[in-house]
């Protein structure tokens, strides 16, 4: 059985919170300095683990374990959002390369390890890790700035020294699958008590924009009879579809409406539009598209009602990937030797680098508890210990695949 080393996982933890330290957290953007000073040590610390490691044309981290077999690809993202977490990302890198030093090239096989660029979308959706599954056309790069600063993609990959380099793309054939490690970000595991959560399905998530036209009015010369209040009708058609939503969701079905405008925006003045942005997330591809119709069918209803126009846009519906049936039982028979009864199957409501890499080849998804809950913010932390024990799961259940695929 492999054997992390708990000190050395935790000492390139902690080396990586001083890239961009921000309070107890961190401010790493994609190809920031300090982002780019932290891909340079990852590619030494892969080069001093035995691995072939390099910076791709988009500013991938990717380290081939030589020499003959099967391969586990493992990784998640280096960067972090704007003022955010430590873990978030780094962890499942760490993880990685842990899990590749441990087990090491025998005749079972060993880890590669990846550090996809810019999964938390400051230049774009999962540039990174679709690019590595060929997705990412050379337009799509040329198209994307940052949105935080504005910066084109271009000159910020000319600046870090990664333009002109060669995107590396997938061998399938060398995998047997993919495993990526994360922090919750949310608070069941520590709410059970429990350390180990075994990822299910990434949720898909499907984000609308909607828009009301009415007519901008005088607030008190308008009786209520002459008016069209798009600012009105907009709050009650969110209203009647969360009733709805109430009725029809999955258990697990998450929603929110994000922003409200109403324009002018003024206190005396009928809003003579209104705009919101309205998302929901499952993992069920069922429950996504009865919640789009219930959707569609209260913005009828409204219409059909007047006296204000309503017209709504698809953003994005992005499809729930499900993780790797075989992959989750390793997981739990890894846990069943580092952390007995202590792990759990769940969906992921966040999205991951992993359900790119599901489309290409068997992929797995494991979480270690989130203290609070919380991420997306620079308080974001797990414990020593908990991080220790994820990894010793994260390890064997690799560990597990490799053997098993031979016998
Ligand atoms: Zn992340």
């Amino acid at each position: 059985m492999p054997d992390i080393d708990p000190e050395r996982l935790l000492g390139d933890l902690y080396k990586l919170r001083t890239f961009g330290a921000y309070k107890t957290g961190v401010h790493r953007p994609s190809l920031s300095a300090e982002d780019v000073a932290a891909r340079q040590w990852l590619v030494e610390r892969m080069t001093e683990a035995g691995l072939e490691a390099q910076i791709d044309g988009i500013g991938n981290v990717f380290g081939r374990r030589p020499g003959a077999g099967r391969r586990i690809l493992a990784g998640s993202h280096s960067e972090s959002q704007n003022q955010a977490g430590w873990l978030d990302g780094a962890l499942g890198v760490v993880f990685a390369l842990e899990a590749s030093r441990a087990i090491g090239n025998d005749s079972d096989g060993g880890v590669d390890v990846i550090a996809f660029f810019d999964e938390e979308g400051h230049f774009g959706s999962y540039l990174g890790s679709r690019s590595f599954i060929g997705e990412v056309s050379e337009a799509e790069l040329d198209k994307a700035r940052d949105r935080t600063h504005g910066k084109s993609l271009r000159d910020a990959l000319a600046e870090a020294g990664y333009a002109g380099r060669r995107r590396i793309t997938i061998d399938r054939e060398r995998y047997s699958g993919f495993f990526e490690a994360h922090i919750e970000q949310g608070g069941s595991l520590e709410a059970a008590g429990l350390k180990i959560g075994v990822v299910t399905a990434i949720v898909g998530l499907w984000d609308y924009r909607i828009k009301v036209t009415g007519e901008q009015n005088h607030a008190g010369t308008t009786t209520m009879k002459q008016r069209k209040d798009a600012g009105l009708t907009l709050v009650r058609l969110i209203a009647a579809i969360d009733r709805r939503f109430r009725e029809i969701a999955g258990p697990a079905s998450v929603w929110t409406c994000g922003r409200m405008e109403f324009e002018p925006g003024a206190p005396s003045i009928i809003p003579g539009a209104a705009r919101a942005l309205f998302q929901f997330r499952d993992c069920d591809p069922e429950v996504l598209a009865r919640l789009e119709l219930a959707l569609r069918q209260r913005i009828a209803d409204a219409n059909e009602a007047g006296p204000c126009t309503i017209a709504m846009d698809v953003i994005r519906q992005s499809a729930p990937a499900a993780m790797n049936e075989k992959f989750q039982r390793a997981i739990e028979n890894a846990a069943a030797l580092h952390a007995p009864n202590l792990a759990i199957r769940m969906p992921s409501g966040a999205g991951h680098d992993a359900q790119h890499l599901a489309r290409i080849i068997p992929a797995a998804m494991m979480f270690v508890p989130s203290i609070g809950g919380i991420s997306h913010h620079w308080s974001e932390n797990t414990s020593d210990q908990d991080i220790a024990t994820g990894a010793r799961v994260f390890t064997e259940a690799i560990a597990g695949v490799l053997r098993g695929q031979n016998r």
